[in-house]
């Protein structure tokens, strides 16, 4: 495991994909994206999925260079049509008019269906946090993303319909709830296999609905599903998900008669909200700073050093990545020679990777 500088990284994964025929804005806030998951320690959505978009490319489940087709607007409602393009640049140009609107209205209600991968839904929710705006946001996979068990069930139903709850606070800064209602994503499972690591107990089934903590025995056939968190409470909340941002949207809850589902769809609904709408901008920072207090004083359990809120992992884990670099799996860094080589670049190899190390 070697740890590579972040901005090296950018530049490169954004090469990958301008090789593979996306345009400059494309790559840009792709590659972006992919690297800034991995710097917030999310590595299952990082720079792991440079290979899997290449591949979903050449097998048409994704779109190059779509632009957003908007099928309705009102002053606090937004309908787009995503294309089937890559959904990082989908979501971003669709979240840019929703969070004006906002700005401008109080709130907007931003449907979007048939977008591909939007990746790490936090980063989403951050951009509107950054914003000064809150937001709610529910997305599930209608395509081929369909990984998990109903509780009481043992095999793949749906998708692993993450939310993300994003807050604003002062100078920037934010609380950002960012989970799939899986009791682990997909990735994870993912970069579990690639780093020849066992799992934990209560994560996964495999194809015949036996508890099971082998990566490899998911992947394989008949394939392994993944369990919701919180047993019927997080299956409730991955269902009505599923409702949410497949049907509400028109992008097709996670069913096998979904007519797109060769394609990688991310449907999102999301709520956006200007704080300054509905309270003063000083009781809304002084209250969620009461709460903060409130909760971070709770007597630590044993082994604790610290209580966290939602997103602060993340922040920490960036401050670190952002000085020592990310940390990169061989098998990564191999994805990622081969993928260069695939889309044309050339005299990448492992001496080229050395030079991107932090
Ligand atoms: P996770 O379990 O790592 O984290 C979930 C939340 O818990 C985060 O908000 C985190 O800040 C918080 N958290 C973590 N440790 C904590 C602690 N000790 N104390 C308090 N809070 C803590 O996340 P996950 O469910 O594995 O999801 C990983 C990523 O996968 C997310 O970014 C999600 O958006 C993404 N995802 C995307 C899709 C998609 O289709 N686009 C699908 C599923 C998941």
């Amino acid at each position: 495991m070697n740890n590579y500088n972040p901005k090296k990284l950018e530049k490169f994964v954004a090469d990958i994909f301008l090789h593979s025929g996306s345009n400059e804005r494309e790559s840009k806030i792709v590659g972006d994206h992919l690297v800034d998951s991995n710097l917030v320690g999310h590595d299952s959505h990082g720079v792991i999925r440079v290979s899997k978009y290449i591949e979903w490319l050449n097998q048409d489940k994704i779109k190059l260079n779509q632009s957003i087709n908007i099928l309705k607007e009102e002053d606090h409602f937004l309908h787009i049509d995503g294309n089937f393009g890559y959904g990082q640049p989908i979501a971003k140009y669709s979240l840019d008019i929703a969070i004006k609107k906002a700005k401008e209205k109080g709130h907007c209600i931003l449907a979007m269906k048939n977008l591909g991968h939007i990746g790490r839904v936090g980063a989403w929710s951050e951009l509107a946090a950054t914003n000064d705006c809150v937001s709610i946001m529910f997305v599930n996979t209608s395509g081929f993303g369909i990984l998990m068990a109903p509780h009481g069930g043992t095999d793949r139903r749906l998708s692993a319909n993450p939310i993300a709850i994003g807050i604003p606070m002062k100078n920037s800064d934010y609380l950002v709830l960012d989970m799939a209602t899986s009791v682990v994503a997909e990735g994870k499972i993912q970069v579990a296999k690639n780093t020849k690591k066992k799992l934990a107990d209560g994560l996964i089934l495999d194809g015949y609905g036996n508890p099971t903590n082998d990566p490899e025995v998911f992947y394989s056939k008949p394939v392994g599903s993944i369990l919701p968190f919180g047993g019927h409470k997080g299956f409730g909340l991955a269902f009505m998900i599923d409702i949410l941002s497949g049907t509400l949207t028109g992008g097709n809850s996670s069913h096998p008669d979904n007519p797109n589902s060769h394609a990688v769809i991310n449907n999102t609904f999301a709520i956006i909200i200007d704080t300054k709408k509905t309270v003063s901008d000083s009781y809304f920072q002084k209250d969620i700073n009461r709460l903060i207090n409130w909760v971070k004083a709770s007597p630590k359990a044993k082994g604790v050093e610290e209580i966290l809120l939602p997103g602060e992992v993340e922040k920490n884990i960036k401050k670190q990545r952002l000085s020592k670099g990310i940390p990169l799996d061989d098998q990564t860094i191999k994805d990622l020679i081969d993928t260069a080589n695939f889309v044309g670049m050339k005299n990448v190899d492992e001496n080229f990777m050395k030079g991107l190390l932090a």
